[in-house]
């Protein structure tokens, strides 16, 4: 009896040895982090100076300043552009997203972090959460101080993103933004402040993890964020859509300079539930009639945009935003564009993505 005893710590013992073994020698997760510029990459002319140039810092000093990322991951670094973000442009997008499907691809990365400015960031969120083909992590990080700043952001940003892009717990939630020690989906958050460095926030429906110590938990899931509902691998461009902003006695003037421009799609960011008045209701509802795609938003910043509230869409030939904001809807009604014209289909596409 006793011999069968020792016999079976005997085993137990070799076991543990062998998962600690095991876990040791199994490799980091292989994170590419691709860097497009800006406040994460911006440098000031001094510590306490808020003035700065975004997306100055190139990728390997912004790796070199955080070297802990390298315990977390197999890191490679990519730069894809070194821009402030309110000059990203649909070629940009189009970009990261066929090379990040094509890293995904050919199995080259287990996760991607993209340093990206803040003021679109949530844009290339979305644009991405649309267009990838994977379930692997994708997270977002900028930062609100630049590099050079006192108290930066920026070098803890990053960190925690990596962290998150190489949990196997951030696996099937699609593009996540990872900012200030919170985890949002790509299709709810926003930027809501200027300069505060907790800018970004779901209004909606809040983060759906928390980020602490190095630790990322997860609370909620968006059912709308994951699986790719175009392909633009092929593309090269994307339907003009434009955004027309409402408020009180505005006259129709946007809206004739939108078309003019080329605009296949407007995006109305209507007042209330996406609300218009008498002048601009006349000039989108003639728009619609000459197939321009009307959708109405709201410039309200949280909600949604009901179907047939103080507006009968269908009979006018509009589709709503749901609770997508005005800059979210024109990349979905961008990509939809490239499929079809139907209105139904693409209110479909507003209900579901
Ligand atoms: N405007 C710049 C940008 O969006 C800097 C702002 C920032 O990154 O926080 O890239």
């Amino acid at each position: 009896m006793k011999k069968l005893a020792a016999l079976a710590l005997f085993f137990f013992v070799i076991s543990i040895q062998a998962q600690t073994k095991k876990a040791s020698t199994s490799p980091l997760p292989r994170v590419i982090i691709l860097a497009t510029g800006g406040t994460i990459a911006g440098s000031g002319a001094s510590s306490t100076e808020a003035a700065y140039t975004a997306g100055k810092i190139p990728i390997e000093n912004l790796l070199n300043a955080v070297p802990e990322i390298h315990q977390i991951a197999q890191i490679k670094g990519e730069q894809i552009a070194q821009i402030g973000s309110q000059d990203m442009n649909i070629a940009t997008w189009l970009k990261l997203s066929q090379r990040i499907n094509e890293l995904f691809e050919k199995d080259e990365v287990d996760a991607v972090v993209l340093t990206h400015g803040t003021d679109t960031l949530e844009e290339t969120a979305y644009f991405l959460s649309l267009t990838i083909a994977s379930d692997k992590p994708v997270v977002l990080v900028g930062a609100m101080r630049p590099a050079t700043a006192m108290s930066q952001d920026g070098n803890r940003n990053l960190l925690d993103a990596v962290m998150v892009a190489a949990d196997q717990k951030s696996i099937g939630h699609g593009v996540v933004v990872a900012m200030n020690e919170s985890v949002y989906a790509a299709r709810d958050v926003t930027k809501t402040n200027t300069t505060n460095m907790a800018t970004f926030q779901s209004r909606n429906f809040g983060p759906i993890g928390l980020i602490f110590d190095g630790k990322v938990n997860y609370y909620y899931k968006s059912i709308r964020n994951s699986a790719q509902k175009f392909d633009v691998s092929q593309r090269k461009t994307l339907p003009k859509v434009a955004i027309v902003y409402g408020y009180a006695d505005a006259t129709s003037s946007a809206i004739e300079a939108a078309i003019k421009d080329g605009a296949q799609g407007i995006v109305y960011a209507g007042m209330g539930n996406g609300n218009y008045n008498e002048a601009v209701g006349k000039a989108l509802i003639t728009a619609s009639k000459n197939n321009i795609l009307i959708c109405r938003s709201a410039r309200a910043g949280a909600g949604q945009v009901t179907l047939f509230n103080e507006v009968d869409d269908a009979a006018l030939g509009f589709v709503v935003a749901d609770d997508l904001n005005p800059q979210k809807a024109r990349i979905l009604l961008m990509l939809a564009l490239t499929k079809t014209n139907d209105k139904k289909k693409i209110q479909d596409y507003f209900l579901k993505y």
